[in-house]
């Protein structure tokens, strides 16, 4: 323990140097929609990780795919257990410039922000891991448990590739614990600890009637793509948001007793949220506890856009000759995409709607951590310890690629971060605060610490 109060007041006195790296990263643009700087940024992060003291390599699959930076750290006193963390140095394109109120790559300091594309999400997180283990080895010359870093270049297109890194070097990422690229902070300053991620599905159904659009007298006598398309979607889900399809929930576990616990202890300010969105009611009239079950653990089908015919201004009596509809479904534990969309396929035959086109977009299973493994509570108590108080979530409502990583290196995987909700991340004048970034780094170092003895 008193290498662990060393460390803390490492962190301390060394936060200008956290500060002007996280300004370094932020001034090397990345964007991996445009492949601009991706190569330049691998590189600088693996430099300030050597810088750091931690050993470096660019990995590569082959050409025309952004390459993973690794980073490792051996444990001298315990070399049985190894955490990893998974980054990415990758971010979202920076337009519309003109919101922004400095150049988005600036990394410019305004009180307690440093603003620029990248400062929070995900630079920001990356840098508070480098400097929490930094801190260990400049301050005690070792680490409690062995340290590895797979930092990605394509998060923020889909990570397209991560699954094949993750297979290839299974045996060199291969670890005991995850720690994930992120992790919200509250308004009231408590870290949310998330356990989960969605899955997803997205797909497009469509249906091309004739060869061409018709004068829509003829609807008497043609058929119209777009009735067809609404009668077989609206076969797909009850006005509740129940998903009709055969066994489409056959594998879903119910809550545990754990999960009912956290989610009853979990705040959600169900009016903020209404007025947020202007709306009067949730699905289903939704109202407490169904609300929070609902963002954790429920699985949508969500029409995402539909097209057909005219929909322009005024007027024109047109018969379309196609019709096209994007639904993405968010996925829970145990549903497997594949497994999902023959059950889509076998449904849409066996109501009639053979001859609707399904094209897939792209499948991804959830992951869920069980609240009860030790790993949670080593985070749950580090983040009390550095914020004084924190929040399980046990699943977000959104989805990432955490089960490549809880299903290929069989590891617990958690969310932390020091990510501001309220941070503008993915938007005009995205920043980071420098009391969260400082106090995650110190999280991190306990979360070091715990973990590793
Ligand atoms: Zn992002």
């Amino acid at each position: 323990m008193i290498d662990s109060k060393k460390v803390l007041k490492f962190v301390d006195n060394n936060l200008n140097g956290l500060v002007s790296q996280l300004q370094t990263l932020i001034r090397q643009p990345s964007v991996s929609a445009k492949n601009e700087g991706i190569e330049e940024c691998a590189k600088l992060v693996a430099k300030i990780m050597k810088k750091s003291g931690i050993s470096s390599e660019i990995l590569r699959l082959k050409k025309g795919i952004a390459p993973v930076v690794y980073g490792e750290v051996s444990s001298k006193k315990n070399p049985e257990k190894t955490i990893l963390f998974y980054n990415h140095y990758d971010v979202q394109p920076a337009e519309p410039f003109d919101l922004w109120d400095d150049e988005p790559f600036s990394g410019k300091i305004r009180g307690n922000k440093i603003f620029g594309r990248g400062s929070s999400d995900d630079k920001g997180e990356l840098i508070t891991r480098i400097k929490a283990v930094e801190a260990y080895l400049k301050a005690t010359g070792d680490v409690p448990c062995n340290v590895k870093f797979v930092v990605e270049g394509e998060e923020e297109t889909g990570s397209a590739h991560i699954d094949k890194y993750l297979i290839k070097f299974k045996k060199k990422f291969s670890c005991d614990g995850v720690i994930w690229e992120f992790g919200y902070v509250d308004s009231k300053n408590r870290p949310i600890i998330g356990l989960g991620m969605k899955g997803l599905l997205f797909v497009e159904l469509s249906k091309r009637e004739s060869i061409r659009d018709a004068h829509s007298s003829l609807a008497v006598i043609i058929k119209n793509p777009a009735w067809r398309l609404i009668e077989a979607v609206n076969t797909l889900r009850d006005s509740k948001g129940k998903i009709l399809i055969k066994d489409w929930y056959k594998e879903v576990k119910p809550f545990t007793k754990s999960d009912l616990k956290i989610l009853n202890s979990e705040p959600f300010e169900e009016t903020f949220f209404k007025k947020e969105f202007g709306i009067k009611n949730f699905v289903d009239d939704k109202k407490g506890l169904e609300i929070k079950k609902a963002l954790a653990g429920g699985a949508t089908c969500n029409i995402a856009g539909f097209v057909s015919g005219y929909t322009g201004k005024g007027a024109k009596t047109v018969l379309p000759c196609e019709a096209l509809v994007k639904i993405d479904f968010r996925l829970v534990p145990e549903m497997i995409p594949k497994k999902q969309v023959s059950r889509l396929n076998r449904h849409l035959k066996s109501k009639g709607y053979g001859d609707i086109k399904i094209k897939v977009y792209h499948g991804e299973a959830a992951a869920r951590t069980d609240p009860t493994h030790p790993f949670v509570s080593q985070v749950k108590n580090s983040a009390d310890e550095i914020f004084g108080k924190s929040i399980i979530n046990i699943s977000n409502a959104g989805t990432g690629p955490m089960y490549s990583f809880t299903n290929i290196l069989q590891a617990p995987c958690i969310s932390i971060g020091s990510t501001y909700m309220f941070a503008r991340i993915h938007s005009p004048n995205e920043f980071a605060r420098i009391d969260l970034l400082k106090k995650t780094t110190k999280c991190i170092c306990q979360i070091l610490e715990k973990f590793g003895n």
